[in-house]
């Protein structure tokens, strides 16, 4: 096997990274020690996106806020491979990340459903970065079985009104528009009577009430709807063919590889963490764990360049896909638990930006940092799908075995 890249591809390499020496933002990168100052500007939220405006601007100059997409709708039309090394580059380089869900799965599915007018009004503010994007898709009640979904559309007019709530929508409180599913057809079978909308948040009768997770973030939050009037023209597909469009999100959304990378840089940021303190000495059984930490981590990169393979030779990768989610994210929460290990009794305080004096502040390991990825790594085997979810694809579409 070659992972070796071609002449071109290396020629590309050489250029993102030059690129990245060059323009990335002050505060950021490997230089800046273990990731923490970029820790602290995500935590003040308001600088996360003020440091990306600056930058993001930089990357949309380049088509680079949007890769994989078509030149004409201001992407730069990269291969498969060349937005995986694009990817690989940015994160070793530890470069703040542009985009989320606009330019990786709402973008893409308006590109690929949209009308004319539709992508001339949209794509341009989320190429920008101007605009960011969320996913109303999941309700109380529906998740994992995300059909069964009950928020309402009926048609009145020129606009459908919606009614109903959903939950978890990532980045809500800051979103200027949200990829909605709604049921417009209660009697039809559940995944035919659905359709795909484009709902612009500041339409009256949204009421978004951001929840706070367990690492004290507001990550996500809870979206109702009370009569929510949306113009028809924000249909996306066609009525009642929503669920059809929404597998294209999915399948988008699935296939966005990297996160072997950051777990690769958090197991090194560790690695140096415990050399740097180290008197010449190792908990032994910490010391195994790094060594099986590091092997798991070079798996992971090995299955998601399985992915970007079966990509590259134009095909769809499915269980394979699922593998990878599934075998990153308990990775994710095994490093995380390698990590606390690493750093004892310490690991439980985190540093207060409030309070920099303090004893927290000053004791706290990477400035909190591995207590932090602990507690995000929970959600990350149940977010895009949980881990019983993908060994259920696996089992059923990988291996053949029966649905029942
Ligand atoms: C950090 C985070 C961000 C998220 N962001 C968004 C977002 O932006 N937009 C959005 O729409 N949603 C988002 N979600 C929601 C996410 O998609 C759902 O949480 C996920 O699909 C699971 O659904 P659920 O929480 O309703 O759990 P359920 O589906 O109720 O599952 C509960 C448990 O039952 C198991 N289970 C369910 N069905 C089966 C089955 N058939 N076989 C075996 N086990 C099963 C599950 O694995 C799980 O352990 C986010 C979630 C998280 C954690």
């Amino acid at each position: 096997m070659n992972f070796r890249d071609t002449e071109q591809e290396a020629a590309f390499r050489k250029e993102v990274r030059a690129f990245l020496e060059k323009e990335m933002p002050g505060g950021f990168g490997k230089a800046s020690g273990p990731a923490a100052k970029q820790d602290d500007a995500v935590r003040r939220g308001v600088d996360r996106f003020g440091v990306s405006k600056e930058w993001t601007k930089k990357l949309a100059a380049k088509g680079w806020t949007a890769p994989a997409w078509p030149k004409e709708y201001g992407g730069a039309g990269m291969t498969v491979m060349e937005q995986f090394i694009f990817n690989e580059e940015m994160a070793t380089a530890r470069a703040p990340r542009t985009g989320g869900i606009g330019t990786g799965f709402a973008g893409p599915t308006v590109i690929t459903y949209g009308t004319d007018e539709q992508k001339s009004e949209l794509l341009p503010g989320i190429v920008s970065g101007e605009d960011i994007w969320c996913q109303g898709f999941s309700e109380p009640e529906s998740g994992s079985d995300l059909a069964s979904l009950k928020t309402s559309a009926v048609r009145d007019g020129d606009d459908y009104v919606i009614n109903g709530q959903k939950i978890w929508t990532t980045g809500a409180q800051f979103a200027k528009r949200m990829i909605l599913l709604a049921r417009t057809d209660p009697d039809a079978p559940k995944h035919k009577g659905i359709s795909y909308f484009l709902l612009d948040m500041k339409s009256p009768g949204v009421d978004v009430r951001p929840l706070v997770n367990m690492a004290g973030t507001q990550g996500f939050s809870e979206v109702f709807f009370e009569d929510v009037r949306v113009p028809a023209k924000d249909l996306l597909g066609e009525e009642n063919r929503g669920w059809y469009v929404a597998t294209t999100t999915l399948d988008f959304e699935r296939s966005s590889i990297g996160t072997s990378i950051a777990q690769q840089n958090q197991l090194e940021d560790l690695i140096v963490y415990v050399k740097d303190r180290s008197d010449g000495s190792l908990n032994p059984t910490v010391k195994l764990e790094l060594a099986e930490r590091s092997i798991e981590a070079e798996t992971a990169r090995l299955l998601s360049y399985r992915v970007i393979t079966l990509q590259n030779r134009g095909q769809v990768p499915n269980h394979e896909a699922s593998a990878v989610k599934l075998y990153a994210s308990e990775l994710n929460q095994r490093v995380a638990t390698t990590a606390l290990k690493c750093v004892g009794l310490y690991g439980q305080l985190d540093r207060n930006s409030e309070e920099p004096e303090s004893a927290a502040h000053r004791y706290a390991p990477s400035r909190g940092r591995f207590m932090r990825s602990y507690l995000n790594a929970v959600s990350s085997t149940i977010a895009g799908g949980t881990s019983e979810i993908n060994r259920g694809v696996m089992a059923t579409r990988g291996l053949g075995l029966p649905r029942g």
